[in-house]
């Protein structure tokens, strides 16, 4: 195969000093070597190669599994973002990882999800494309270590792209065969676990959520229904996404940054589309209608495993975990966080008519509360479920809570006295929303 037809197929890069320059920085003695991951979510299988004319210890990287272009990029390791254009690297970031240790991430699609600031290992910092002096899809990636290339090592192992078998390019200068092209699978997988899909209809079958971002991984995840179609809200580093049944679950960065723990609602209040996180033991409310900023609604001390909302009459109400015990907001107050008395590490809510009723998790069981009873805290029978992770439906009438226990989601239902049942679907979080009477349970 020519070398054109080679790069037309996989999409390559030329030599970019330019960029490389903008890594480098001051030197400084190389500390320890950060434990780096490939670039892309867990799971993830993706081709490393590199072409003679190219630079040593420059790898290109194209996905296996079908096109790379939009796919999600994770940061190798922790480090200090920054982030830029220039025309060979196209869209580019650099991590610092400190101690002499950076990453380079060019021809991004877009520029970077943020220019500045920290950023955990397997946090997304943007997706593959081909801007700049590119011939196709693909991430161009490099390591440094005190300003000059090095090996790239991924979960502890040489990527075994060191050379481009050209005398005249650097770093190394060695002229020989090029590195042969290898097939890495990314165990990036601290920033979230794949979520999954399975609806009632179906017997629980469990999916991948996956489109043509790649596939949607979270700590937490959020459900909602917007005119039928199925929407779901996951957060992964602290950054939370979107992605939507009616786009190929596409999963798109909101903007919406800070976001601690498990606590992660969503709520559809006429038509818009509400989110809300904890940042530094204060929710936020992030709505579609203001471009998702995302503003401090004030309630604080809250607990960053368990929030959660419920709309009722245009009155959006909060709930939270403070000193053990389930806080209620609402929007009409101005947010005022009051004790209702309920103890309990996580929390869920439903309305049944113009009654809200509350789903707390307590000591491994769960108990009901419902507004029109003064918050009177009942035992379910419902008991050795996980500790903060709880979430519940109304389905014209039929109250249904889902929990985690062993690593499988279980579902009780006010139809059938609570008895727990094991659903099959596995994870450690879900979350559930109804269409039409068929329930779907988004677990991770
Ligand atoms: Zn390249």
């Amino acid at each position: 195969m020519s070398r054109r037809l080679l790069r037309a197929v996989t999409g390559v890069c030329a030599l970019l000093l330019a960029v490389s320059a903008v890594g480098a920085g001051p030197a400084q003695a190389a500390g320890p070597m950060p434990f780096f991951q490939l670039p892309f979510p867990c799971g993830e299988t993706w081709r490393l190669a590199t072409y003679a004319g190219h630079d040593d210890y420059d790898i290109d990287m194209t996905f296996t599994g079908g096109g790379s272009n939009g796919r999600m990029i994770l940061a190798a390791a922790g480090g200090t973002i920054s982030a830029g254009w220039s025309s060979g690297g196209g869209n580019y970031a650099v991590i610092d990882h400190g101690g002499g240790w950076r990453t380079t991430y060019m021809h991004l699609l877009q520029p970077a999800t943020r220019s500045s600031g920290w950023v955990d290992g397997g946090t997304p910092i943007g997706w593959v494309g081909s801007t700049g002096n590119s011939t196709g899809p693909h991430l161009h990636y490099e390591v440094t270590r005190d300003g000059g290339k090095t090996e790239a090592y991924f979960n502890g192992s040489p990527s075994g792209i060191t050379s481009d078998g050209s005398a005249s390019t650097g770093p190394i200068y060695v002229s020989g065969p090029v590195s042969p092209a290898r097939n890495v699978t990314s165990a990036n997988c601290n920033g979230g676990q794949q979520v999954y899909e399975a609806h009632s209809a179906n017997g629980w079958r469990m999916l991948p959520v996956s489109g043509g971002y790649g596939p949607v991984t979270a700590s937490a995840t959020a459900a909602i229904q917007l005119n039928g179609v199925k929407i779901l809200y996951s957060s992964k580093g602290g950054q939370i996404f979107e992605a939507a049944s009616n786009a190929g679950w596409n999963n798109l960065y909101t903007g919406i940054s800070g976001a601690q723990g498990t606590a992660l609602a969503a709520l559809n209040l006429n038509g818009e589309k509400l989110v809300y996180s904890v940042v530094g033991g204060y929710i936020h409310e992030a709505s579609s209608n203001n471009g998702w900023r995302n503003l401090n609604t004030g309630i604080g001390g809250v607990s960053n495993s368990s929030i959660a909302v419920i709309g009722l009459n245009g009155v959006k109400y909060l709930y939270s975990i403070v000193g053990g015990y389930v806080h209620e907001a609402h929007s009409a107050n101005g947010w005022r966080n009051l004790n209702t008395g309920v103890p309990g590490s996580g929390v869920a809510a439903i309305t049944v008519g113009t009654t809200k009723i509350l789903y707390v998790v307590n000591g491994g069981s769960v108990y009901e509360a419902a507004s029109n009873a003064g918050w009177a805290n009942n035992w379910t029978g419902i008991s050795g479920v996980s500790s903060a992770t709880i979430a519940a439906a109304n389905l014209n009438g039929e109250k249904l809570i889902y929990t985690m226990a062993g690593g499988y989601v279980h579902e009780a239902s006010s139809n059938n006295g609570w008895r727990n049942l094991n659903s099959g679907v596995t994870g450690s979080r879900t979350s559930v929303l109804t269409i039409n009477g068929v329930k779907y349970l988004y677990s991770n």
